[in-house]
């Protein structure tokens, strides 16, 4: 018997028969003697629906002071789902119970919207599990220490899951999605690519931070941190397959290097569209000029990415970097009226839709070129590259958004990563 935690993504849950499907799988998995936690995301659709319903009342809700209501709302979502499957699992005749997050309790900071899990309390769950109960966690949110409802960031309910199954030291954390697991680039938009059958728990950070959604990078970080062992998997298989064999589909998320293994030089293309790029020109090439710049940036709450300095002409130099696409507005206003004024800038210009593709593999760390590879490959697509960023396990490029898919196709096909048919 063992101690196992199933996560199901929204579309996963997007219907009463798909949660049904759900509730039959799960119950197959108790019936097989494993005591078993679950925990949904909100159904398909509806995070987007309720947060839309407040910006119809108030069209500037991406502002601070609405977060927390934001979050009582959004909280609502995997309310909703968390019940409908315990009843589908009681009307399969398995006994169920779901919990809000702030009924375990899932402890977490008060940053509204993006808030960070501290602790989760197992006693009322194991208590359940004991008596033989499924029990059902609803993902995406917690409770600060003043007792207000929280959510952790888009696509957190991963990271629910992933810091359940660590509180509980479960055997393992599936997280069932749409796709059959974790593909060498978004299988929606390469056709081509092709499923991994393991993926090592570094490059699935990197994929995960530097844009693909198929896992929230904080629940990759959890099982980092916790050693979790974790796979993603199909939900849309027959719930009735054979268990063993579903228990080893998807992809693996490994911590071992194994050492005798060839590393793939490029095992994954990162993208991430939602991104904008502001430039501050003609600014005094002095000391703490970034900090001048990027202080005020980064008070204001908006995460900066990639940045580069241009070298100086005439004791003045030109300073860009990227932010997030909702950031974009209020970061290119600030700049403009406080920070160019203050630092003697002479304009500050920007460019709201670029993107941002990254090629990803441990395998870089011994192979030379492997940059070069990827620049031949968009300039003979003619893309222009605007920035560039690199790590040891990575190198990222600025682009034009209308050139992304583009450049994803070339750079999947010029590392090898096409399946071969
Ligand atoms: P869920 O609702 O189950 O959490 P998400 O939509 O958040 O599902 O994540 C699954 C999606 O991630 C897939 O439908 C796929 O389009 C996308 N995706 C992006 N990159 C990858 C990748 N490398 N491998 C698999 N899926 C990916
Ligand atoms: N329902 C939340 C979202 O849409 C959390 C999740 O699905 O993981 O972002
Ligand atoms: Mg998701």
């Amino acid at each position: 018997m063992a101690l196992i935690v199933h996560k199901y993504g929204g579309t996963s849950m997007g219907s009463t028969e798909r949660i049904r499907n759900v509730a039959k799988r799960v119950a197959k998995w108790a019936r097989a003697g494993h005591q078993m936690v679950v925990v949904p995301s909100a159904m398909s659709g509806e995070t987007n629906r309720l947060l839309g319903l407040a910006s119809e009342l108030a069209p500037s809700a991406a502002k601070t002071s609405y977060y927390r209501e934001l979050d009582m709302l959004a909280a609502t979502g995997e309310q909703a789902s968390s019940a409908l499957l315990a009843i589908a699992l009681q009307a399969e005749g398995m006994e169920s119970v779901s919990y809000a997050g702030w009924q375990v309790p899932v402890r977490t900071d008060s940053s509204y919207t993006k808030a960070r899990i501290e602790s989760i309390d197992d006693a009322r769950v194991r208590k359940d599990l004991d008596a033989g109960r499924v029990v059902i966690i609803t993902g995406f949110q917690g409770i600060d220490p003043e007792g207000n409802i929280t959510t952790l960031g888009r696509g957190g309910s991963d990271t629910s899951a992933v810091a359940v199954a660590a509180a509980l030291k479960a055997d393992e954390c599936l997280i069932y999605t749409d796709v059959d697991g974790v593909y060498t680039t978004d299988p929606r938009v390469v056709p081509a690519a092709k499923r991994l059958g393991t993926v090592s728990f570094e490059e699935m950070l990197e994929m995960a931070s530097l844009g693909s959604k198929v896992l929230q990078i904080r629940s990759v970080e959890f099982a980092g941190k916790y050693k979790v062992p974790m796979r993603v998997l199909s939900s849309f298989t027959p719930w009735d397959i054979d268990l063993e064999e579903e228990a080893k589909s998807g992809t693996l998320i490994t911590f071992e290097e194994d050492e005798k293994m060839e590393k793939a030089v490029v095992s994954g293309i990162a993208f991430n569209r939602g991104e904008a790029k502001i430039s501050v020109l003609g600014v005094p090439d002095t000391p703490g000029i970034a900090a001048g710049i990027l202080g005020p940036v980064a008070d204001a709450n908006i995460e900066v990415d990639v940045i580069i300095q241009n070298i100086s002409k005439d004791g003045k130099t030109d300073f860009s970097f990227t932010v997030n696409q909702g950031d974009y507005q209020r970061a290119l206003d600030l700049l403009r009226e406080k920070v160019a004024p203050a630092l003697g800038a002479a304009e500050v210009v920007g460019n709201p839709n670029i993107a941002k593709v990254s090629i990803v593999g441990i395998g870089m760390r011994s192979h030379v070129g492997v940059a070069s590879t990827m620049f031949r490959a968009l300039s003979q697509e003619n893309v222009n590259i605007q920035m560039i960023s690199t790590s040891e396990i990575k190198t990222s490029v600025v682009i034009d958004e209308k050139y992304l898919e583009l450049a994803v196709r070339a750079l999947h096909t010029a590392f090898g990563l096409d399946k071969s048919e």
